[in-house]
């Protein structure tokens, strides 16, 4: 049985979310013991429960008060409650903050050889998809009527097998779209992952714990987009260099021994430092220029 005091953090199984959704907890200092065919993990150091479960049953469980915090996708989240409201219901939750991991857009993608010219071509064809909620919503805002072939997974090959004329589907890098012959031809949802709560009351222990959560969280991610930068540099140059890293905070100025008209300076960028601009450093005089990354940062 669980124990309804302990923080319930539900996340996906297996899956392109779940690698990086067990590697933000445990930056954030879980410790949990993921045995790979576990339905429930605990953690051993704070009251939390880990629920590993299909990410498309994520944002029910939350909505349902089943678990008090989810990691899923934007794109799941939405169909889910669009879904929802189709049937009448008035789904209820609390979005704490968009990640920076699982990153897609749902795109509607049509054959190669059929010939395309803007969203009226689709007008009255079969669309196969897994978002159909998502898709009525961006394609009747157009006023463009068509058919759904509801699908659970290889959407891709429904126009080979002669089930749909398009579909729309999630998209990364392309690359199968393009294996199977299909060109993105229009973008209707771009999507990451983010950190939902359930509505409702909640106690001031699981609160605070949500909130430390939140607060490490915010570092974890903090700390991944940002740089720790140091270089040496000309007194006489300071400003110029300064404004060539934008994003950074008022660097630290350091002497250098035995030299009078050279300084170090270190800062935190919260900007990648490109090859661009480190030639560009170089030129203004800077040398000795790394580029460190931050494991966490507390501001
Ligand atoms: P499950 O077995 O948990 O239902 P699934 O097969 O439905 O898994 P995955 O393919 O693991 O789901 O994708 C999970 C989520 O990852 C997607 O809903 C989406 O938010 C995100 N994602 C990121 N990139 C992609 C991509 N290229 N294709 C599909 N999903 C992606
Ligand atoms: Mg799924």
């Amino acid at each position: 049985m669980l124990d309804k005091s302990r923080l319930r953090i539900a996340m996906q199984k297996s899956g392109r979310l779940s690698d990086e959704s067990k590697k933000l907890l445990a930056q954030c200092g879980i410790k949990i013991n993921l045995q790979e065919q576990r339905l429930v993990a605990f953690a051993e150091n704070m009251p939390i429960d880990i629920l590993r479960v299909r990410d498309d049953d994520i944002p029910g469980l939350v909505i349902d008060g089943v678990v008090d915090i989810g990691i899923v996708g934007e794109n799941v989240l939405e169909e889910e409650v669009l879904d929802r409201q189709a049937e009448g219901q008035n789904p209820q939750y609390k979005k704490l903050r968009r990640l920076d991991f699982g990153g897609c857009r749902l795109s509607i993608a049509a054959p190669r050889d059929e010939k395309y010219e803007g969203l009226q071509s689709l007008e009255g064809k079969r669309i196969a998809t897994t978002y159909p909620h998502l898709l009525r919503r961006y394609l009747s805002e157009k006023n463009i009527s068509f058919k759904t072939c509801l699908l659970n997974g290889s959407v891709e090959v429904a126009p080979r097998a002669g089930l749909s004329d398009v579909i729309c589907d999630l998209v990364s890098s392309g690359a199968t779209l393009e294996a199977n012959g299909l060109v993105e031809v229009q973008t209707i949802y771009q999507s990451k992952a983010c950190l939902i709560q359930r509505e409702g009351d909640i106690s001031a222990e699981k609160q605070a714990l949500i909130d430390k959560l939140m607060t490490r969280i915010q570092g974890v991610v903090q700390a991944r987009e940002s740089k720790y930068i140091m270089l040496h540099a000309p007194s006489a140059a300071l400003e110029d260099v300064i404004a060539l890293l934008p994003g950074a905070e008022r660097p630290t100025i350091l002497p250098l021994a035995g030299d009078q008209s050279r300084v170090a300076m270190h800062m935190v960028s919260s900007e990648t430092l490109f090859w661009e601009t480190m030639e560009q450093l170089k030129v203004l005089g800077a040398s000795s220029i790394l580029v460190l990354p931050i494991e966490k940062m507390m501001e």
